[in-house]
């Protein structure tokens, strides 16, 4: 599976839909402070289901909502949509019946977040789940935040243990775990 592009609209900065188009290869998103290089990777883990405000430099969720500018107006809602390239048919069951995954979350003043998958509704777990069978998700090692270097080098080894769990693709096992215990 592959991200082949990004879409903001209304997300923190980005207020304009804004696509990043994520070509095979590496992808190096370069530009001076402020202009929103973080807030673009806070967008690709808040469409998998990132939900801690604090993971996206926020004290409440819909602190990613763009909140106004010297000459614009606050907006009402948030939406990234992420493309994944699923040509190779890698994607988990319940979603690999098309060459394309398009998982599109919104979040709405005074309502919360809505997720889609293709078109339809899907809950929040599904999201977390697809990304999470795929290696990869919110919390995936894959996506080191400004200052996370540090982090990981002063890192206990418990903390150091989950990483190589994800890295090794069993996170979503450990969900579907912990939630049958729950029951
Ligand atoms: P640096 O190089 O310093 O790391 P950066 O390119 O990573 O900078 P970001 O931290 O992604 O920059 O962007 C910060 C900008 O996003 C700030 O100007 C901030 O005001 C703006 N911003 C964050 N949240 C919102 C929001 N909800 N509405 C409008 N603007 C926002
Ligand atoms: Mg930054």
């Amino acid at each position: 599976m592959h991200f082949s592009k990004l879409r903001l609209t209304g997300f923190k900065s980005f207020v304009d839909p804004t696509d990043l188009i994520i070509n095979d290869g590496l992808t190096g998103v370069v530009g001076p402070n402020g202009c929103g290089k973080s807030n673009l990777l806070e967008a690709l883990r808040w469409v998998m289901g990132e939900n801690r405000p604090t993971a996206m430099r926020g004290g409440g969720m819909e602190d990613v909502i763009f909140a106004g500018a010297k000459s614009r107006p606050a907006r009402n809602f948030a939406e990234v949509a992420l493309s994944i390239d699923n040509s190779e048919r890698l994607a988990p069951a319940a979603f690999n019946d098309s060459d394309t995954l398009d998982v599109i979350r919104r979040i709405t003043r005074d309502v919360g977040s809505a997720y889609q998958v293709n078109g339809k509704d899907v809950r929040a777990r599904d999201v977390q789940m697809l990304f999470a069978d795929a290696s990869t998700g919110a919390h995936s090692p894959a996506l080191v935040r400004q200052g996370q270097i540090s982090e990981l080098i002063n890192a206990k080894p418990k903390a150091r243990r989950r990483i190589l769990e994800e890295a090794a693709g069993i996170s979503g096992l450990y969900q579907r775990r912990h939630e049958a215990e729950l029951k």
